[in-house]
């Protein structure tokens, strides 16, 4: 090893412990930012390293930085907060189609190719064909742009396994005898198969589990990546795939067991063809309506108040607006604390972004394992926005299709106040039961404009 490949793997091996460090930071809402800048930093080092390692043709690679600097700056900077799934969704793509393209951009120029690089271009090949179509299928599901709805019809499972298989079979072909007459041939049916097989073992998820799905590709976007580090020996990358395609399973995990469902129900039980706006209940009893005035005397009069918030929080955009709330209700001597589920909103964390941009203070944040237990002393459960998260049917009713899943049970409070716009159900298209129970107030509107109506109760009364 010469000096130069010594300082360049000192260098990659800097970029990984500040990987590394970067993801222990991200998981604490204070330590989150800071995080992301920390392993940003990583891969600035990575890429650096590795362009002035390589003597590249820069022309391309400048060119190729400008274009794609362009797009992430514009797409950033538009992306309203509840369409951030849908960019991740992009962006794992736009991951597995570089895997793809760099196997078969070496697999182009070097066919001469031993047979683990062989196999290792394959994987790469296929994970990032999948992952690349696959995450389209989601993005389109997620941006109401196809059928939101679990795709099945008869024989599906048979076809995704033919698929598999007759992938398989091409790969032990392709990696015997990689530049053999048939071997490009061989090649391109494994890029045609596995673009298939991201549409068709995509569409039979429906839309709800969409997010578990995108974290599942981001996995796949990680091992493809990590694939490719192999193909073109780079220490880097594979520390860098392998590290992405480790933490897209793990945070798969925790989604999968915060709905307290398998990865094979979510893959394969056609959740959202079942589930359908408006089922699941219906009507459940008397609502008891309430208007600004009403929830600020019961807020005026509590000791202790729990704000819940879901993805009605992000569409109403109503982050700052509570954050003041929470502020001026603790000037009234209220203890205030935000009560967050995991899968509230639409991605891991949804809620606390939010907050974390309104500023609201770390050590409010309380998790639902947290809460649960001294929900009975609780005097006020503000809901803003929330539904299935907070929905009792989770724990009351075998027939539910949340049925098992844990919630935050504000129903145990004192009073509970439920912020929306209307009786319509949430992301699982199922009425709640807590909209019914007696110590429920509905306090409909836009969550922003309802909290904005509070604060001005508030300070119209000083
Ligand atoms: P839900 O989707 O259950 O409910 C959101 C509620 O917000 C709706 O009932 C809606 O009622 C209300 N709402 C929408 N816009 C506004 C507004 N402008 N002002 C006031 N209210 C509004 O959200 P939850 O956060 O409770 O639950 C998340 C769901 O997403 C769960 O089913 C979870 O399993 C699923 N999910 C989440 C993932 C994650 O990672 N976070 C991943 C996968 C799935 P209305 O229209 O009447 O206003």
């Amino acid at each position: 090893m010469n000096v130069s490949m010594i300082g360049i793997n000192f260098a990659y091996v800097i970029s990984a412990a500040l990987f590394i460090f970067g993801l222990k930071m991200l998981s604490s809402p204070a330590t989150a930012r800071r995080g992301n800048l920390v392993s940003a930093l990583g891969m600035l080092l990575a890429i650096v390293v590795t362009l002035l390692a390589q003597g590249l043709d820069y022309k391309w690679i400048i060119l190729g930085m400008a274009v794609g600097t362009a797009i992430g700056l514009v797409a950033a900077y538009r992306v309203e907060m509840t369409a951030m799934p849908e960019m991740v969704a992009l962006f794992n793509g736009f991951g597995g189609i570089a895997s793809l393209l760099l196997a078969w951009g070496e697999y182009h120029q070097y066919p001469q190719m031993s047979t683990f690089i062989a196999i290792v271009a394959f994987l790469s090949a296929f994970i990032g064909g999948v992952t690349f179509t696959g995450s389209m299928v989601a993005y389109g599901k997620l941006a109401g742009r196809i059928n939101t709805k679990a795709i099945l019809f008869k024989g599906q499972h048979l076809i995704n396994a033919g698929i598999l298989l007759l992938a398989i079979g091409a790969a032990v072909l392709f990696s015997m005898h990689p530049a053999s007459g048939g071997g490009y041939a061989l090649f391109l049916l494994i890029i045609v198969l596995a673009l298939s097989f991201g549409v068709t073992s995509t569409i039979p998820i429906g839309g709800a589990d969409m997010p578990v799905v995108i974290s599942l590709l981001n996995s796949y976007s990680g091992l493809a990546a990590c694939a490719a580090g192999f193909v073109i020996s780079n220490n880097i990358l594979i520390v860098a795939g392998a590290l992405v395609g480790a933490s897209g399973i793990i945070l798969t995990n925790i989604m999968c067991k915060a709905m307290n469902r398998s990865l094979a129900n979510v893959l394969f039980s056609g959740f959202g063809a079942v589930t359908q706006a408006g089922e699941g209940g219906g009507e459940q009893g008397e609502i008891r309506p309430a208007t600004a005035e009403d929830v600020y005397y019961i807020l005026e009069a509590a000791d202790s108040v729990v704000f819940v918030p879901g993805y009605g929080l992000a569409v109403a955009q109503a982050q700052h607006v509570v954050r003041e709330l929470g502020d001026l209700l603790e000037a009234n001597g209220t203890e205030v604390s935000y009560a967050i589920h995991p899968v509230a909103g639409r991605m891991p964390g949804h809620m606390n972004v939010l907050l974390a941009e309104a500023n609201v203070p770390y050590d409010q944040l309380v998790e639902m394992d947290d809460i649960n237990p001294r929900m009975d002393s609780v005097d006020v459960c503000v809901v803003i926005g929330a539904n299935d998260v907070v929905n009792p049917a989770a724990l009351e009713d075998e027939s539910s299709p949340i049925y098992g899943m844990p919630i935050i049970e504000t129903f145990r409070a004192k009073t509970v106040i439920v912020l929306k716009r209307s009786m319509n159900p949430g992301f699982a298209g199922i009425q709640n039961a807590l909209f019914f129970r007696p110590n429920t107030r509905m306090f409909f509107g836009d969550a922003k404009a309802s909290i904005q109506a509070l604060i001005a109760e508030f300070k119209g009364s000083d």
